[in-house]
């Protein structure tokens, strides 16, 4: 996930009903648990086992978190459930006003793109005339790619073009183009487009056109 973690329900911008859902599943569980020591008191249930069924729960010893899927620029709600600071589920958000709990059949296949062993999870570098690509470090990503735009930048600089019979300020390059993402915020798109402009290039585009 591209993605920052979103507030997790104590937090104070998450809707109420949400936090109310959250408590009232821990809620649940304590009483479970008291109700199995309350038990075991009449010598009814073997506690152990009952406090060992529990942990084995798909909503035990966990924290949820809401996401939206990156798929597409639908904005689809989603929560994400983490253990041990392991993703262990995505599921549709029940509460959030786009999608209401649904998911389509991208957003169903979400959790299996995170948890696939051939996901990239640092960046790769093939060489030039190589037939094979290379495991690099985030720095030398940066570093390639700066350079690589400086130099685009400088080799095809515009400053001016004719209008008619005047020459007037351009500023710009065509050779660079950005392109956006369905899962990128207003900020981000504000930082975007910014960037875009102060390298001079009026090529911006969205991943989604809906
Ligand atoms: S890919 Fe599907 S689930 Fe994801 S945001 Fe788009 S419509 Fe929603």
């Amino acid at each position: 996930m591209a993605a920052s973690e979103t507030p997790k329900h104590d937090d104070v911008n998450v809707p109420q009903d949400r936090v109310q859902t959250a408590l009232s599943r821990r809620d649940w569980l304590r009483l479970t648990i008291g109700a199995s020591a309350g038990l075991a008191l009449g010598s009814l249930v073997d506690v152990k086992a009952v406090r060992a069924a529990n942990e084995s729960l798909k909503l035990s010893n966990v924290r949820e978190f809401t996401t939206s899927c990156n798929f597409c620029s639908c904005g689809c709600g989603m929560v994400a459930t983490v253990r041990d600071n392991k993703l262990i589920t995505l599921e549709g958000d029940y509460d959030h006003v786009v999608n209401e709990g649904s998911l389509c059949v991208k957003g169903m296949s979400m959790f299996p793109t995170h948890a696939s062993p051939q996901r990239n999870q640092v960046p790769r570098y093939r060489a030039p005339g190589s037939d094979h690509w290379e495991d690099i470090t985030w720095e030398d990503a940066v570093e390639r790619i700066s350079q690589k735009i400086r130099k685009t930048r400088d080799t095809t600089w515009i400053a001016n073009e004719k209008a008619g019979d005047t020459e007037v300020p351009v500023n710009r390059t065509d050779a660079i183009a950005f392109l956006g993402g369905a899962q990128n915020t207003n900020e981000e798109c504000y930082l975007f487009q910014k960037f875009a402009r102060l390298l001079g290039t009026a090529y911006v585009e969205h991943q989604a056109r809906l």
